[in-house]
């Protein structure tokens, strides 16, 4: 997947053809009838919520609550009451327990037992305020611990009754909270805005959300609407004043509406223009096309799930390649609706009886319209009998749109033991950038004319943005280095979220030992179809930026200040300060965190600086957040 499905819609908006916006219009007719006819419109009717401490589901949150408090001694909103916890101190209490659980420890004095059984019957009500408020005090229960977990978004419902001034708890406070999500050290978020737009800036895509979503911008300075280009997004955060009631709304948003996020977000992948961006990027397709057709051993017969099957691309390929059943799920109900045209169109549809109600199999691939997580409900496939697993899940930066977790979950329940994820490797590599790899040449010599204080600015506000453009090899000025790998054939779910340690060293070919200005890091990906399931043709899709280009692009994180490096042989100054051209580092130590942040399915990345001199000297510089929203 994909490109940022907000943006490439934007950007679809001014280049897809009569035909196609037609059927964009009939699409979201055909979603808004769909939404109102699954969800009842907004009423949560339908949802399940999972008890906190055992297996059954209740349709209410009260129902739950109660049940909670009556079988396991947990009273939520006692607690919640006795804590003083606002909204998101409840929903880390929500993921705190849940995670206590899985390990088999109690919520409330941390005592570790032997098996599910022996906890339920530990459970007690009393605990311990002071201790359980300091647990809380900790942000990584912000990180949902359950996939789809209904109850984090419907728990505070009973507010919604209420007046907003009047709710239990103060919602600016609330923002206040998510804003440190983003912080660490002596970063403090001094501006949330709403409503930003993805827009260009100095001709390098920034981050932020269209089409009418929530956007928290999160940076150590907040944003600067100093009349730096920002071009159209300035013009509509200046027009959104940062009101208290805006605030709140940003509150409601976060917490409560994951699942409008979902829909928001299939929504965009019902554009065709998306579709057409990945098919048409030849090294994504290839390596996919490779990893399926140059494989017979793998494929000849395998029973395959492709999770996320768009025009079912994948899937059409693997049935080519002798599949004996394609099962291809799709949340978007346009793009289910498309790709089962398609299957029939190439005479690969697996129907089971024709019109006149006679059997008919004439192809192998059956589409189902679902999320990947709700396929039970749609269709019973035995647990454990797939083959192969194929999903094309990748985002910016890799992890951008959270999808990963759904092509686990589906690992967990249908893949067969050993058997294939194709790809069945990721790997995060980071690399350091000089000059080149900022706007600042372009803007020394504008027609002959200096106009560097321009370049300056943005280079200063590019430090508060992950950036998503193209970076060139050239103007790497640091090896590259793996940052993270995941085996995703092992890895548990939770382990999307990470922090790694990585160091680079100045590239000597071409600097002569001379110092440079490394202006930030850059990091990419690649996915492996590896030999241990494509024995044949083993294959690498790569999105580095020594390999040909891809429509993900690097991820370009600027440093707040160039930190100037050179090779260990550089005559360097002992009292110079670290990083400087008088004592450039020869060697840059990073720390980078890569976790789900608050707002559903985008990404938050802390980057820790650290630069070693010559003669052993260390230097670090304050953590930089960046929102890959
Ligand atoms: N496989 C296609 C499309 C990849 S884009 C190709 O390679 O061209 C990812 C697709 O996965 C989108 O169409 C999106 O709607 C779908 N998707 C994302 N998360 C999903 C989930 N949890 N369940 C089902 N479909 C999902």
């Amino acid at each position: 997947m994909a490109k940022n499905p907000m943006e490439t819609e934007e950007t679809n908006r001014l280049t897809q053809e009569e035909e196609e916006e037609d059927d964009d219009e009939n699409f979201k007719e055909a979603w808004t009838e769909d939404e109102n006819e699954e969800d009842g419109g907004d009423n949560d009717d339908d949802l399940e919520f999972r008890c906190l401490f055992c297996d059954s589901n209740y349709s209410s949150c009260d129902a739950l609550f109660e049940h909670c408090r009556l079988t396991h001694f947990f009273d939520f909103n006692g607690i919640r009451k006795e804590l003083g916890l606002d909204f998101y101190g409840s929903f880390k209490l929500i993921n705190y327990v849940r995670s206590q659980v899985a390990d088999n420890r109690c919520w409330s004095c941390g005592v570790h037992c032997q098996s599910k059984q022996d906890l339920q019957s530990h459970l007690h009500q009393s605990f311990d305020a002071k201790d359980v408020k300091l647990i809380l005090d900790d942000d990584k229960y912000l990180n949902p611990f359950m996939q789809e977990d209904s109850l984090l978004y419907s728990f505070g419902g009973d507010e919604e009754d209420e007046d907003d001034c009047n709710a239990s708890f103060d919602k600016e406070e609330i923002v206040k909270d998510f804003g440190n999500v983003c912080i660490d050290d002596d970063d403090t978020v001094e501006d949330i805005e709403l409503n930003a737009e993805t827009y260009n800036k100095d001709g390098k895509t920034v981050t932020g959300v269209s089409n009418g979503h929530l956007n928290l911008t999160c940076s150590s300075n907040g944003i600067t609407d100093n009349g730096s280009d920002y071009g159209q997004s300035v013009r509509s955060l200046e027009s959104h004043p940062k009101d208290k009631q805006s605030r709140v709304y940003v509150a409601d948003i976060v917490g409560k509406d994951i699942k409008k996020v979902n829909d928001s977000y299939f929504g965009s992948y019902s554009s065709f223009g998306i579709h057409r961006d990945m098919i048409s990027d030849k090294i994504r397709t290839d390596a996919y096309r490779q990893a399926l057709l140059k494989n017979p051993s793998l494929l000849n017969g395998a029973v395959v799930m492709d999770v996320g099957c768009g025009t079912g691309i994948l899937s059409l390929f693997a049935a080519q390649a002798g599949a004996s059943r394609v099962i291809s799920i799709e949340a978007s109900e346009k793009m289910a609706t498309v790709a089962t045209q398609i299957a029939k169109d190439n005479g690969l549809w697996r129907s089971k009886t024709d019109d006149e109600g006679n059997k008919n199999c004439t192809g192998v691939i059956e589409v189902v319209h679902t999320m990947v997580e709700n396929l039970d409900k749609s269709i019973q496939i035995q647990p454990h009998s797939v083959d192969i697993l194929v999903s094309e899940w990748m985002g910016y930066c890799l992890l951008y749109e959270s999808m990963l977790n759904s092509v686990l979950f589906a690992r967990d329940r249908w893949l067969k033991p050993g058997g294939a994820m194709l790809p069945d490797t990721a790997t995060i590599f980071v690399a350091g950038f000089g000059k080149g790899g900022t706007s600042l040449p372009f803007w020394e010599n504008v027609y002959g004319f200096n106009m560097s204080s321009i370049g300056k600015e943005v280079v200063e506000d590019a430090a508060k943005f992950p950036v998503i453009d193209i970076i060139n090899h050239h103007d790497l000025v640091t090896n590259a280095a793996v940052l993270q790998s995941f085996d995703l054939a092992t890895m548990k779910p939770d382990e999307v979220d990470f922090t790694a340690t990585a160091e680079l060293e100045a590239k000597f070919d071409n600097m002569d030992h001379k110092a440079t200005s490394c202006f930030g890091v850059v990091l990419w990906f690649d996915t492996g179809f590896t030999s241990r399931f494509c024995k044949e043709t083993p294959t690498v899709l790569s999105t580095s930026p020594y390999t040909p280009k891809t429509h993900w692009s690097q991820t370009i994180l600027t440093f707040r200040e160039a930190v100037s490096v050179a090779s260990s042989k550089f005559a360097a100054e002992e009292s110079a300060d670290v990083g400087t051209n008088a004592c450039p580092a020869s060697k840059i130590i990073l720390r980078i965190s890569i976790a789900r942040a608050t707002q559903h399915r985008c990404i938050d990345i802390s980057l820790e600086t650290a630069g070693v001199s010559p003669d052993g000297r260390k230097c670090s510089w304050p953590a930089q957040i960046f929102n890959l929203t």
